[in-house]
């Protein structure tokens, strides 16, 4: 511990970071029990116990030690490993498997994600529908609050999203740290403009065939939530796509190159939420002055966002999901968390405080309905 807190500049005492903590504390503490704790079901108030005090061990820390990213991936990462755990467990139990009928569809029964809202644009826009099988007004997939919270998540993350409020972002993420070293060590950085392709594409395709062609026959993460019975050469050939891309794009592609493949090469969201990086008031800057272009950064970015040439011109790309694994590694302190229009290497504290309240705020929001359902399930097995 002692050499982390050497290393960094950013680390604070035991007692201001525990300052630091208190808002977050209270907070969570709200949104989680409503401000009465409610002891009558043990497991769940053990469940609840549990994921209240992670959260808050983890913000802690990040203050206390100064690192960013190996806090925010361990709530990242369970995030996306409850949800996934909670979503399969309600299929089994409302349906009994992984898979829809068409039924299903026609009823609305099928779980909404904000992947989904890229292709909904166009034909909510020229033909007044909702081309998604959900309600918007409640039940399983209530896509209007969804669509709201990740508007507010985006104009404000940016593409923060992708790294501190997506629901599957922690996929690749998690496998993309298996390794110590990279197998594959290069792959060209004009491959992460391929997320504005597919997004064109399924823009333009879901527009035409008034369906989610996203979901329906590309998202690796229908592998691990739910997918169209297999009843047809056609439900056959999706499956097939899916579990491909999910083996390819989320395990095997983060393992051997310790990037998030199929985040940097694929997602749809990710190239809207790159465009939400111009609005958004948080960034990543360099400081110029204290930078001595050793490329630790752009060795460790895990998304493809920073180049020698971007370091050189003191720049970092839109494509930044504001992870902080660069500022972590940075033997200088030369690359932080900034506020728009404030010079690289002022008010560092301060920009890195309130980006980390915001961003970790979202993401505690997002996960902790997930991880609360997760624990609770666990323990009810294991007692
Ligand atoms: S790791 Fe720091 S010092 Fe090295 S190139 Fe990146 S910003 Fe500059
Ligand atoms: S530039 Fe830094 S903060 Fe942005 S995605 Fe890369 S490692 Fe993460």
């Amino acid at each position: 511990m002692d050499n982390v807190l050497e290393k960094t500049g950013m680390k604070k005492s035991f007692g201001k970071s525990l300052l630091y903590t208190l808002p977050m504390f209270l907070i969570t503490f709200m949104f989680m029990t409503g401000g009465k704790p409610n002891f009558s079901d043990p497991a769940s108030a053990l469940a609840v116990l549990t994921v209240f005090l992670l959260v808050n061990v983890l913000y802690f820390f990040m203050h206390y030690t100064g690192k960013t990213d190996r806090y925010r991936a361990v709530l990242f990462i369970i995030f996306a490993l409850s949800l996934s755990y909670t979503l399969i467990h309600n299929m089994l139990e409302v349906r009994k498997s992984m898979s829809f009928s068409q039924a299903d569809i026609l009823e609305c029964k099928i779980p909404f994600c904000h992947l989904v809202i890229p292709m909904m644009i166009l034909p909510a826009v020229f033909t007044k529908s909702i081309i998604f099988p959900g309600s918007i007004i409640g039940g399983f997939a209530n896509i209007s609050s969804m669509v709201v919270l990740w508007l507010i998540a985006t104009i404000v993350l940016g593409r923060g999203f992708c790294s501190w409020g997506c629901f599957y972002g922690g996929w690749d993420d998690g496998f993309s740290r298996i390794r110590k070293k990279p197998v594959i060590k290069k792959i060209s950085e004009l491959w992460r403009w391929m997320p504005f392709a597919v997004l064109i594409m399924v823009a333009l395709t879901s527009a035409l065939a008034l369906m989610p062609t996203y979901c329906s026959w590309i998202c690796p993460f229908k592998a691990v939530t739910e997918f169209e019975q297999v009843t047809s050469v056609e439900s056959a050939t999706k499956a097939g796509i899916f579990l491909s891309l999910f083996g390819g794009l989320v395990i095997a592609l983060p393992v051997m190159t310790r990037k998030r493949t199929q985040c940097s090469f694929l997602c749809p969201m990710g190239a809207v939420n790159t465009l939400a990086n111009k609005i958004t008031p948080f960034t990543v800057k360099i400081d110029k002055n204290s930078c001595n272009e050793c490329f630790k950064c752009v060795e460790v970015c895990p998304l493809y966002a920073l180049t020698p040439a971007d370091i050189k011109a003191g720049k970092v790309s839109l494509f930044c999901s504001k992870c902080g694994k660069c500022v972590d590694a940075c033997p200088k302190k030369a690359i932080n968390y900034g506020i728009r229009g404030i010079p690289a290497g002022t008010m560092k504290n301060f920009s890195r405080n309130l980006f980390l309240f915001v961003s970790f705020l979202f993401m505690a929001i997002f996960s902790a309905g997930s991880i609360i359902s997760t624990f609770h399930g666990l323990l009810k097995l294991i007692f």
